[in-house]
């Protein structure tokens, strides 16, 4: 099949690749030329522009930042939209915002242009591995064409629904995990505090209802003080605007979302963007004069 996948950053190049590796002809495109490499030299075609890709593949792949970077991508001055055509795919696998995404779906539309959003979870692992949780929001016959390739990236493909929907579900896995990292947090804190030591108390909850892959993944990160990412504040910190600003909408209280965006908004603010967001633990030993 002809696919084009542009953004080919820390998630995209390791997707790219195995979508290559399974026997298809890529025409990509990466804001910096070098990130093409790797790919290039495999037999990908290097585009110069989004247009470009549009211009070859029949299923283009996007996996950029955030909502503004989508719309570029797609809407903006050498955008897919100045060349796309009537049956083409776009399959944005970035994590932005749901409305946002439904608009985008609807431009498509009016070119004959089908969307799926289909965010991911499982990081920078998952993709090289291909092991990622896939969140799948559009058509169903859409979805059942691009399973093949979902399969190529991910184990657990899940279509949740209409357009948007993949990024709703998204939404939620990170409310999930960033209110599980501040509880994980707060508990190491407080055994740490309490004069415990704080590697055997994880030990003995791992085993038990406080249980989770955060207590066992960011709960080791905390632990041993190493915050190499993994994920990134900077990333989380952009996925709860999004939740908080759909939640604004919406109207819905999310008290537990908001109190953990605040944390990663203070690790912004004292130069930890680049840190794993396991680093939420930095703040509440800041506040408790722990070290
Ligand atoms: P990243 O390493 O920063 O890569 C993003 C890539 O998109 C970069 O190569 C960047 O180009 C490119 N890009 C950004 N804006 C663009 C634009 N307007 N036009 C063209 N290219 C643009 O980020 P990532 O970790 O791969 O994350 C990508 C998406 O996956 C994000 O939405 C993130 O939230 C989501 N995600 C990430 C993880 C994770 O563990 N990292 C896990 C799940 C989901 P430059 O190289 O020029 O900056």
């Amino acid at each position: 099949m002809k696919l084009g996948f542009i953004g080919l950053g820390i998630m995209g190049r390791p997707m790219a690749i195995n979508l290559q590796r399974a026997g298809h002809a890529l025409w990509v495109h990466g804001r910096r030329p070098v990130t093409m490499d790797v790919l290039v030299e495999a037999g990908a075609v290097a585009c110069s522009s989004a247009a470009d890709v549009a211009a070859q593949a029949e299923i283009i792949f996007i996996m950029v930042s955030d909502t503004a970077d989508v719309e570029q991508v797609i809407l903006g001055e050498h955008g897919l939209m100045q060349r796309l055509q009537s049956g083409q795919i776009v399959v944005d696998m970035s994590t932005i915002s749901p409305v946002a995404t439904r608009r985008l779906a609807q431009e498509l539309a009016t070119r004959g242009v089908d969307m799926l959003d289909a965010p991911v979870s499982g990081g920078e692992v998952g993709a090289i591995n291909a092991t990622l949780s896939i969140m799948v929001g559009g058509k169903e016959k859409t979805f059942q064409h691009v399973k093949p390739l979902f399969e190529k990236l991910g184990k657990n493909i899940v279509h949740v629904g209409d357009h948007g929907a993949g990024q709703v579900a998204k939404a939620c896995n990170q409310i999930v995990v960033a209110v599980t990292i501040e509880a994980v947090a707060e508990a190491l804190t407080f055994a740490r505090r309490s004069g415990v030591d704080a590697a055997r108390v994880r030990d003995a909850l791992m085993g038990g209802f406080a249980g989770s892959k955060v207590m066992e993944v960011h709960g080791k990160r905390m632990l041993d003080n190493d915050f190499k990412p993994g994920f990134k504040v900077r990333l989380h910190q952009k996925d709860l605007r999004i939740v908080l600003e759909n939640a604004h909408q919406l109207g819905i209280a999310l008290p537990a979302a908001s109190l953990a965006a605040q944390h990663l908004n203070a690790l912004m603010g004292s130069g930890d963007g680049e840190l794993d967001s396991a680093a939420m633990v930095k703040i509440l030993e800041r506040a408790s004069g722990t070290k």
